[in-house]
């Protein structure tokens, strides 16, 4: 297993992210120089929130803007780094009216992320954030199963956000796989369940926002939804694993703790917070009911087809 020497620089992709900035403060503790890319420098408070996120780090974080749908923002990003954590990808609330707009970003941005890093000579393995929505969960997945590494969605039954992690995915493997010897770089990829845990960036994301909408009773019930969940300080220590551990390299990584009905995730959360005000709804909300605000609340269109199922993971891989 390689160790972080003063040498060691790892670039991390959307370093302002939920996930990422967990990467971040974990690589920098284990004394790893960091280069994070943003969209944008512009955002003071944003940027001052992540440098602050290791204050005795040993190296001072490095910031620099590169975005998916720009390629030549990557050459620079990337230079004299070896190791790259390539965790940005569109993750929105909402289904976008075109599923290009998640699914172009993800699959040629990664494929740019890519194709700088042979560029750049120096990088030795990158590491992606795919998601267990590549695996098998979302609309045709067989719930009677237990998932496992081996297992792929058929991205024409999926969603836009599913569609787009999995083309991604395929795509950093094909990329790789084509690559001549001489420019032969690692991949090892980690396929995390629902992320869940503290947020130390800052801002919302799509996993904050479900306990957020509980807390706020945005609607007065839970649908009957089912979460395979991890928490986020697993998802990035096992990015930081699959970066250094020799038998990572060319392997895909489910990371999932447990499954957790919403209702139960409310109800935790209704305990927890209920003397300080919060009126977290804890009744599950009939069908009928649920499928007549699909047809105007696009949130809750894109939970529809996962209603009473639950999906499970092997995590044998990493445990
Ligand atoms: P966030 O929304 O917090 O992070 C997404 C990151 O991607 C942000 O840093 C965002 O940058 C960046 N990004 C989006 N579009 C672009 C673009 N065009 N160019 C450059 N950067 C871009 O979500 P998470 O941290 O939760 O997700 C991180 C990764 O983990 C994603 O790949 C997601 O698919 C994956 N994942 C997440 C799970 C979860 O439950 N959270 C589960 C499984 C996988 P900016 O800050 O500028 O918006």
């Amino acid at each position: 297993m390689a160790e972080a020497t003063d040498a060691t620089l790892v670039l991390v992709t959307g370093a302002g992210g939920f996930i990422a900035t967990h990467i971040v403060k974990q690589l920098q503790e284990e004394g790893y120089r960091v280069r994070g890319t943003v969209r944008s420098l512009e955002d003071e408070e944003r940027i001052k929130k992540l440098k602050e996120l290791c204050p005795d780090a040993k190296h001072e974080l490095e910031l620099v803007e590169a975005d998916l749908t720009k390629p030549e923002s990557w050459e620079p990003a990337v230079k004299d780094v070896k190791y790259v954590i390539h965790v940005a990808s569109p993750f929105p609330t909402q289904t976008p009216k075109e599923e290009s707009e998640l699914i172009q970003p993800a699959v040629e941005g990664t494929q740019a992320v890519l194709k700088a890093c042979v560029a750049a000579k120096s990088v030795k393995r990158v590491v992606l954030t795919s998601s267990c929505a590549a695996v098998g969960w979302g609309p045709g997945a067989d719930t009677t199963k237990t998932f496992t590494e081996e297992d792929w969605m058929e991205p024409e039954k999926l969603n836009a956000y599913g569609k787009s992690k999995t083309l991604a995915e395929k795509a950093a493997w094909d990329y790789v796989k084509e690559l001549p010897d001489e420019d032969k770089i690692e991949l090892a990829v980690i396929n995390p369940a629902y992320v869940m845990g503290p947020v130390i960036n800052g801002s919302m994301s799509t996993s904050s926002e479900v306990v957020k909408r509980l807390l706020e009773r945005e609607k007065p019930f839970v649908a009957k939804l089912n979460f395979p969940v991890v928490d986020v300080r697993d998802v990035a220590a096992a990015h930081i694993k699959a970066m250094t551990l020799d038998d990572a390299a060319g392997k895909r990584h489910l990371i999932v703790n447990s499954n957790v009905w919403m209702k139960e995730m409310a109800t935790i959360l209704s305990k927890e917070f209920k003397t300080q005000g919060y009126n977290v709804p804890t009744a599950n909300c009939p069908g009928p009911i649920l499928w007549l605000t699909s047809l105007f609340d696009r949130t809750i269109k894109m939970v529809m087809p996962d209603i009473g199922k639950v999906y499970k993971f092997d995590n044998t891989r990493v445990s």
